[in-house]
């Protein structure tokens, strides 16, 4: 983590002056090797996703659904194809650059949370700035405003372990947001969620698309797709249809 937080301020902010995320993929394949065992995950996907646009990915599971999540957000890299987000062509980025961008760009919400289990709801919140060196003052406040958003403003001071399933993901929704990203990225987010809490964080991710954040949601639970605008659905690693929803 010190070593991630010494590269930003090397590197300053190389990518901080682009424009729109909008996500760009041109046959996009991604080969999994174990061992002497290959899988082929994406095998030539097309997708274009413009900004602020509100997409469901859905398909049945081992369908390729998280390995796109992966690659959209820069935590993978594709074996074959292109991607490009917001202009810049990801192949050509380090680790470096690659967490500077997920950092600046990119919220994440997962369906297991992903909280620190031993910091507050305030501090995993923070943490996001931390590592943009944001000065404490204002990380604070900025942490302390996410969690008012999103309901919590009475709960900053638990550990995930003090919250219930909901309240963490809740947690997990504004740790995404309070950096101010461009795209919004969940995976499965109401995945281990009970009707309230799903109702709650989709209800947030509707604001927030309301508010102009391009928002990529995979789900294989078609009401929790029907929240989006446009439904890709992914099957054996290829797009097999993809389709506006009408309102
Ligand atoms: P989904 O999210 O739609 O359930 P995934 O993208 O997680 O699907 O997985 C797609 C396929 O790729 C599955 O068959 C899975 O077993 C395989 N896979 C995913 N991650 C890896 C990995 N790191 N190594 C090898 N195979 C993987
Ligand atoms: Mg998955």
């Amino acid at each position: 983590m010190a070593d991630l937080f010494d590269a930003f301020a090397s590197t300053g902010t190389v990518l901080a002056e682009h424009g729109s995320p909008v996500i760009e993929l041109v046959g996009a394949r991604k080969t999994y090797r174990t061992g002497s065992i290959e899988f082929e995950a994406l095998r030539g996907i097309d997708l274009r996703i413009e900004q602020g646009e509100y997409v469901a990915i859905m398909g049945p599971s081992g369908s390729g659904k998280s390995t796109l999540m992966n690659i959209i957000g820069c935590l993978d890299t594709l074996t074959e194809g292109d991607y490009r987000l917001a202009g810049d062509d990801i192949a050509e980025l380090d680790e470096i650059d690659l967490a500077q961008i997920r950092n600046l760009r990119i919220g994440f919400v997962f369906q297991q949370f992903h909280l620190l289990p031993a910091l507050s709801a305030w501090r995993n919140v923070e943490l996001p700035l931390m590592y943009r060196q944001v000065p404490v003052g204002e990380r604070r406040a900025r942490a302390a405003a996410a969690l008012e958003r999103v309901g919590l403003g009475d709960r900053v001071a638990n550990r995930p372990g003090e919250l219930s399933g909901g309240q963490q993901q809740r947690v997990a929704v504004a740790r995404a947001l309070v950096g101010e990203p461009d795209l919004l990225l969940a995976d499965e987010p109401t995945g281990n969620l009970d009707s309230q809490s799903t109702a709650d964080v989709l209800g947030l991710l509707d604001e927030l698309h309301q508010q102009g954040r391009t928002i990529v949601l995979i789900t294989h639970e078609l009401e929790v797709a029907q929240h989006a605008r446009r439904i890709v659905w992914v099957r054996d690693g290829l797009i097999q249809s993809d389709e506006v929803i009408d309102r």
